[in-house]
């Protein structure tokens, strides 16, 4: 609709200008049309991550981005002209992104906050989700540098949007900007470089200036450093720390006794004797073979004696032979943990064990987190498909042999 409308201020000042005097009287219309509609920006709420809260900060009573005529954010793209991208812009969001900025009506703007939405910022090596700067996705009118830029950055971005909307007209009609769609750019190696010649020619300049400052005060001695004695302060009394729940020892005999193949991680041949040994700081942590897997943890929590009714966490690491699936425990009454961990062999489609989502609620996205990042497919998951990535992303990013160089840029070092 506002496209239209700028149509019919165009035409109307085509007509106008033909009337005597009209050029000066349509030239003050639009000046006045591109002044109200720099001061009354209406932003759509957008923030993914921590330059968001910036964002929200210049927002709020202290700053007050009301000064500034940029108000009312608004929670529709139809309704807001003005989109600031702060934060994170990662692949899976980029579609929906995209989508947001075209249901924007025209003429709309596009500021990029901070330096991962510029260039994908800490994310920019190594990174398989992130997007290399929101400009290859949307056009962007204005880029505010910094991890994460102040209020005051923010601001100036905005006003600098606001001298940019001030000058559209006839003669400068608003126009939906160009993609960057620039190679990725090794910026790391071009800097380094930089610095090191920077470096070079810094030190050059102090052994020059060290060497000038010896000859003009040849009986120069520099002043003896201060040395100051370090204090003796008592060392705070410390409590000994209690155990709580129950003991290494006893939880690994009670599961040795129904489950003799369980062994303790690093210490293979460990009776709970020993495990005693290891003291309270010592976090149990237990090898279960493949197929005991779901029974024991079934065990660990139908058995009202052990309580561990609470899961900490489901996780995977990747051995590059096998991966082992990595369970946490806890006992929120008595406090205990324990640590799980099963040896699952990689097959042609990465890998697969049974599910104990049906035991413990989360661990279902648990799961899918584990198949998305790892490819370990759990037999009898009620949902078994990606959960962060897009559903055609190639392969799993987490997996030691992962590689995809159109989108990874590795480290330099
Ligand atoms: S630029 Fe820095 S502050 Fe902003 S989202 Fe990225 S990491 Fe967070």
């Amino acid at each position: 609709m506002a496209n239209e409308s700028s149509v019919l201020a165009h035409q109307a000042g085509k007509i106008a200008a033909k009337l005597p005097g009209g050029n000066s009287l349509a030239r003050s219309v639009e000046l006045l049309v591109a002044w109200g509609r720099a001061n009354s920006l209406w932003p759509l709420l957008y923030g993914t991550s921590c330059c968001a809260i910036e964002m929200m900060a210049t927002g709020a009573s202290r700053h007050d981005w009301a000064r500034f005529g940029v108000e009312v954010a608004r929670a529709s793209a139809r309704q807001a002209d003005l989109i600031i991208l702060a934060g994170t812009v990662v692949e899976k969001m980029a579609k929906n992104l995209i989508t947001l900025y075209e249901q924007m009506p025209a003429p709309k703007y596009v500021i990029a906050m901070g330096s991962c939405t510029i260039s994908g910022g800490p994310f920019y090596y190594d990174s398989y989700a992130v997007v290399k700067g929101a400009d290859r996705i949307v056009p962007v009118d204005v880029h505010i540098p910094g991890c994460p830029p102040r209020p005051e950055a923010l601001f100036y971005g905005i006003m600098q949007l606001q001298e940019k909307i001030k000058k559209e007209g006839r003669e400068i009609p608003w126009e939906i900007g160009e993609l960057v769609n620039s190679p990725f750019l090794d910026t790391f190696t071009a800097t380094e470089k930089e610095w090191a010649t920077l470096e070079e020619k810094k030190d050059q300049e102090m052994a020059e200036a060290r060497e000038q400052f010896k000859r003009e005060n040849p009986d120069y001695k520099p002043p003896r450093p201060i040395r100051l004695k370090k204090e003796k302060l008592p060392s705070p009394a410390r409590r000994k720390p209690t155990a709580k729940g129950i003991s290494n020892w006893s939880l690994l005999q009670t599961l040795q006794k129904k489950f003799p193949e369980i062994t303790v991680h690093d210490h293979p041949d460990a009776t709970p004797k020993q495990v005693a040994e290891l003291g309270t700081d010592y976090d149990l942590d237990l090898v279960i073979p493949k197929e005991l897997y779901r029974e024991v943890v079934q065990y660990l929590k139908d058995e009202k004696e052990l309580g561990l009714e609470m899961l900490l966490q489901l996780t995977c690491v990747d051995w590059k032979e096998y991966f082992d699936i990595v369970v946490h425990l806890l006992s929120v009454e008595g406090g205990h943990k324990v640590f799980l961990r099963c040896q699952v062999e990689k097959d042609e489609d990465g890998a697969e064990i049974e599910t104990i989502s049906d035991l413990y609620v989360g661990a279902e996205w648990h799961e899918r987190e584990v198949y998305d990042m790892f490819g370990v497919r759990f037999t009898h998951h009620p949902d078994m498909r990606r959960i962060y990535l897009k559903n055609d992303f190639p392969g799993h990013p987490l997996c030691k042999d992962f590689e995809d160089p159109t989108r990874v840029i590795k480290r330099p070092y």
